[in-house]
């Protein structure tokens, strides 16, 4: 069983891959992740606007120690590093093997793999046996970041967290390779006005209910 869940930053895709993942005894994949690892190495490098041949060779030389440290990589820093990096087409590419490998092999034995991103219904795993397309305005994901960064003290303010969101949409909608749009037949999920147990309750019964047409068959 293969879940493929895709949408925009701060949609709510790992909270309810991460749920699922666990419910299910799946095999999860943050696929972000291997993004931001690269577009880190490269601010870390001290390089904002990548070459395609930088960045490129980066995510060819990634390894299981670049993603050792996930929370490391989650700031909006890396996350606009990272969105710059995967409109690479020669970035996207050197990270497709592996992801693919995680869907069709996930590790442990498992007997699902859930893997969430921009690209997955679409690219990574066209042939997922669910996919869920998960979404929310621009302006409720920008609330809830603002509300997460001002549980850790942190002072940004809520116009400067929308401008972000909406010029990491805008980059990974509008890029040529791999751009984030749900698949044809992706299920979609609109949490603008969920909160996360309702969005797991509403995935969790399509799981169940595919699940169920499997063991009929
Ligand atoms: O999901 P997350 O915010 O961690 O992703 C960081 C960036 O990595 C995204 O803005 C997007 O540009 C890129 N990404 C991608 N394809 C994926 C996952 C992430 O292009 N499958």
């Amino acid at each position: 069983m293969i879940i493929a869940i895709d949408g925009p930053a701060g949609a709510g895709k790992g909270t309810l891959a991460k749920r699922l993942a666990q419910t299910l005894g799946y095999a999860y994949l943050d696929t972000g992740l291997l993004y931001r690892a690269v577009g880190a190495k490269l601010l870390a490098a001290g390089i904002q606007d990548p070459e395609p041949a930088e960045a490129t060779a980066i995510a060819q030389t990634l390894t299981a120690n670049d993603l050792a440290n996930p929370d490391a990589l989650r700031g909006e820093h890396n996350g606009q590093a990272a969105s710059k990096a995967a409109a690479i087409p020669g970035v996207r590419a050197a990270l497709f093997a592996f992801q693919t490998q995680f869907a069709t092999h996930p590790p442990n034995d498992a007997a699902g793999a859930i893997l969430d991103g921009r690209d997955i219904g679409t690219v990574i795993c066209p042939d997922a046996d669910l996919k869920l397309f998960v979404t929310a305005s621009a302006e409720a994901r920008a609330g809830r970041r603002f509300q997460e960064l001002q549980q850790t003290g942190d002072k940004r303010i809520y116009g400067d967290i929308l401008k972000d969101v909406e010029d990491r949409d805008r980059r990974d909608s509008e890029r040529e390779t791999a751009p984030l749009r749900s698949a044809d037949d992706a299920i979609a999920i609109d949490t603008t006005e969920m909160d996360a147990a309702a969005v797991y309750a509403v995935a969790l019964q399509l799981v169940e209910r595919l699940r169920k047409r499997h063991s009929d068959d």
